[in-house]
Formats: structure tokens, sequence, C-alpha cells
């Protein structure tokens, strides 16, 4: 048992008191957002999570695989509506479950879903955006094809609970789940200096302990790499025509403790963020101790929690400034990392010519 333990007695006024001084002393009063659009590549996944709404097989209602055509249609009209970061967003190695899929790719002269996602990062890139993918479990063969064309590239850890993948658990479908696998991922991200996300889920069954072991495997691959440049502390929330629709989701008091427990566990370079959507209140993130609200879309929804629109900029902007923020953009790549090692030669020219814009025009699809 670590040092760190001990936090899990605090109460949650002392614990977000602590994590909000934190974040205070190094990041201030400003935080950040990434204006972007959400490209679903395929929502076909060979994994089957029973929280998730996003996943579908061939045959499914909703099924879909988004075209080259429909590819650089997306990435033209977020580039008009002054978005920079390209979300490529999709499910686990669809090619190993599904011949069709593999059949369709093949039409379009691709070998694989990494080959697909090579062409669309560097489509984002003649668009002028930059791309951020987060296409499930990688191998560092693949990393290394998608590192010269993504500023960043993301994998959520969720959780280290080998628990959570037993038989009648949420992963206990979902292979690529498993804790060594992730962390295997996230440290060869780490070897090949990719700027990486990563985060926990929080209400999946894990307990608060299990948040903080999570968090505490996090700090060590950054301490190990350097790589991690901000986690996610994302709520469950439970939709509708999945195995956990009727699971209880985790309350406020809940969230704002793992908040709390990421800041204060993390090291200070490593940005905390939650999602605006999937709370009510920006405040209480605020006040938990985040510095950056992940990326939000003028044009696309948030196609894994489809339910929860992302809130207006102006009004995320207003609700800031009531809490004593500044909203303000960034790129998928933070400020920091630029003209660092961590940026592919090949990437460093379009990271050089985008710069986040300072408003956006709305078109909600
Ligand atoms: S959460 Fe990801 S890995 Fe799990 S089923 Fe959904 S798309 Fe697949």
């Amino acid at each position: 048992m670590s040092a760190e333990h001990g936090l899990l007695a605090m109460t949650t006024g002392s614990l977000v008191a602590a994590a909000a001084a934190r974040r205070d002393r190094r990041w201030g009063r400003r935080v950040t957002y990434s204006p972007k659009v959400f490209l679903p590549l395929t929502n076909l996944c060979r994994d089957v999570c029973d929280y998730c709404a996003f996943r579908r097989s061939p045959k499914d209602p909703g099924a879909h695989t988004m075209t080259p055509e429909q590819v650089v249609a997306t990435l033209a009209r977020a580039r008009a509506l002054g978005c920079t970061e390209a979300l490529f967003c999709l499910g686990d190695r669809p090619e190993a479950a599904f011949p069709s899929y593999r059949a369709l790719l093949a039409g379009w002269g691709f070998a694989s879903t990494v080959d697909y996602l090579v062409w669309a990062c560097r489509a984002a890139l003649e668009a002028g955006l930059l791309p951020h993918t987060n296409a499930g479990v990688l191998t560092a063969a693949e990393l290394g094809l998608l590192r010269p064309v993504n500023a960043s590239v993301g994998l959520m850890l969720e959780s280290t609970s080998d628990r959570l993948c037993d038989r009648g658990q949420p992963h206990h479908r979902a292979p690529d789940k498993r804790p060594a696998v992730r962390l295997a991922m996230h440290d060869d991200a780490g070897a090949l200096r990719i700027p990486f996300t990563s985060g926990i889920l929080v209400g999946i069954g894990e307990s608060e302990a299990d948040r903080l072991d999570t968090l505490l495997a996090i700090r060590t691959l950054h301490r190990r790499h350097g790589h991690i440049q901000e986690v996610i502390v994302q709520r469950f929330r439970a939709h509708a025509a999945t195995p956990m629709a009727g699971s209880p989701e985790v309350d406020d008091d809940t969230h704002a403790r793992a908040i709390a427990l990421a800041r204060i566990v993390l090291d200070d370079d490593v940005t905390v963020q939650a999602p605006p959507n999937l709370s009510t209140e920006v405040a209480a993130l605020l006040a938990a101790g985040v510095n950056d609200l992940g990326g939000i879309s003028p044009l696309t929804p948030d196609f894994i929690n489809r339910s929860y629109a992302w809130p207006h900029l102006d009004q995320l902007a207003a609700d800031c400034a009531a809490a004593g923020f500044t909203l303000t953009p960034r790129l998928p790549v933070h400020d920091g990392w630029r003209g660092s090692d961590f940026i592919a030669a090949e990437l460093a020219p379009y990271l050089d010519r985008t710069s986040a814009p300072t408003a956006l025009r709305t078109g909600v699809a």
C-alpha cells in the first residue's frame, strides 16, 4: 500500500480543496478545451463492453464505416468552422472479427484499419487539422505508423482492476480491456515518444482504491517516459439498449473525488480533464481540480455519449467565468510539447502552421 492510499480517508471537501490548490499553483485560472471534429471512422468493434452504446457488428442497425469521401467532406466543414483537432475515434481492430469490413477496406485500397487511419490523418493534415487518434489497442509497429501523422494518440487505461474482466463484469467480452494489454500499449507509446492521452472510467464497478491504483499506474508510466499529456476522468453514463442500461450512475461526489485524486496523484505537468457534457455543472469540475475540458465540437456530436450534447461554447465560457476561470482553446498537443522531440519531424511543419482559433462557428449535427 502506498502513502497515497491515505488520501482515501480524506473527506471530499478536504480532497477537492487540496486538488484545486495544486491545480491553481501549476495551471492558474485558465481552463482549456480543444475545438475538434469527431470522426468515427468505424463503429465496428471486435470487443463488447457492457456499457458501450457506440459499438456495432456489421448487421446491426446503425453500423457505419465512413467512406473516404465522407472523411474529406467532414474535414473541410470542420476547418471552415474553425476546428483544429480531427479526433479519429473508432472501434477496436474490427478487421480481426468481420470479413465484410476487411473487404470494404480492401475495395478502397486499404490493407487494415491503421492503413486507412494513416490515409485519413494525412487528409486531416492537408485540410489544416491536427489528428488525435483513439483506435483502441495498437501494436508498437502500428503506433510507429501513426506517430508521424498524429499530434497525439489516446487510450483510456480505464482501470487496472482485472476483476472487471471476470464473467459477469463489464469487460468480460472485451479482450482489449485487459489491464496488462492496455498498460503495454501505454509503455510502447512512451518508448516511441508519442504525446499520449490516458484516462480512467469512473463507475463501472471499480472501487475508489481501484481508481487510485489506476492513477498510480499512469503516474509510473509517465515517470518512465514523460509522455502522458493528459488524463481524462470520465464518469460512466448508463445508455439505453446496453447491458448496463439499468446500472446506477456515480453521483457528483464520487466523480469529484476521482478528479481530485487524479490532480493530487498525477505529476503537475499532466493535464487533468473531464468532459463537461457528462456533468450538469462545470463549476463542480473546476472546483475538483480540472484544468481542461477536452474536445468540444461545433459540428459533430459526442458519438460515444450521443445523448449528452456538448455545451454551447458561449454558455460554457460564461459558466467558467462565473467560477473564476478563463476558457481558452488549445491544440490536440498541449503548448509545452511544441519543439520537443515528442513531435515527429514530419508533423512539425503542420503544427507550426496551425494555431488555435479564438472563436468557433456553430453547426452541431
Ligand atoms: S468501449 Fe470501445 S472497445 Fe468497448 S465495445 Fe465500445 S468501442 Fe469497443
